[in-house]
């Protein structure tokens, strides 16, 4: 028998596990062998561990369960901040002071006895007075509500004059919806009544 496949053979044999027949060979080979007989001594050492055969698939199987705990945990993070982004977004509509950071309100206080178009002057939440409205970028509604009791005909232009919005009557306490307006851009609101009211009319810009 060649010495390639005594070598093979040796672990079972010294571990008394191989076929009668074989342990025979493997002993008859080992008289004959002096090479064999020295890795058959060096393998019965106390210090000699027989290299554990390797299972590939059983090998690779706990990476392939981290990757799956990583997934897993990726999914839970987009959803966590999916979740706390939904939660914050209602606190700021819920509490009075980020609300008025978050959705700035503009607010136009006209004359309410106006027969001819009238141009309003906008404040932001009472500061700073200017002369045309205008939609932030981000967290504002788009609507413009008639805080009065009487109702006020509206109409919107942009700043080339072009009007925006047609002239349209918003009931007292009702708004309209201004999403055809882009944001950021100035537009400037006129303000007509047809009945002469003494009341101040107040627009909401939010
Ligand atoms: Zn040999």
């Amino acid at each position: 028998m060649k010495c390639e496949i005594i070598e093979d053979l040796l672990p079972l044999y010294i571990d008394d596990v191989c076929h009668e027949e074989t342990a025979k060979e493997v002993m008859r080979h080992l008289e004959q062998c002096q090479q064999c007989q020295q890795l058959a001594q060096f393998m019965t050492a106390e210090h000699y561990i027989a290299p554990a055969p390797i299972d590939v698939k059983k090998a690779r199987a706990p990476f392939k369960r981290i990757n799956k705990k990583r997934y897993t945990q990726v999914i839970i993070a987009i959803l966590t901040t999916c979740l706390l982004s939904m939660i914050t977004m209602q606190v700021i509509r819920d509490v009075g002071v980020l609300n008025d950071f978050f959705f700035p309100m503009s607010t136009a206080i006209a004359a309410g006895n106006t027969e001819t178009w009238t141009a309003v002057s906008f404040s932001e939440n009472g500061i700073a007075s200017k002369t045309y409205l205008e939609y932030p970028l981000l967290f504002s509604k788009k609507e413009l509500v008639n805080a009065s009791e009487q109702p006020v005909w509206v109409r919107v232009k942009n700043e080339q004059g072009q009007i925006i919005v047609k002239a349209q009557k918003i009931s007292g306490n009702r708004g309209i919806d201004l999403h055809e307006l882009k944001r950021t851009e100035k537009y400037y609101v006129e303000i007509k009544q047809v009945v002469d009211v003494e009341d101040h009319i107040i627009l909401n810009a939010v």
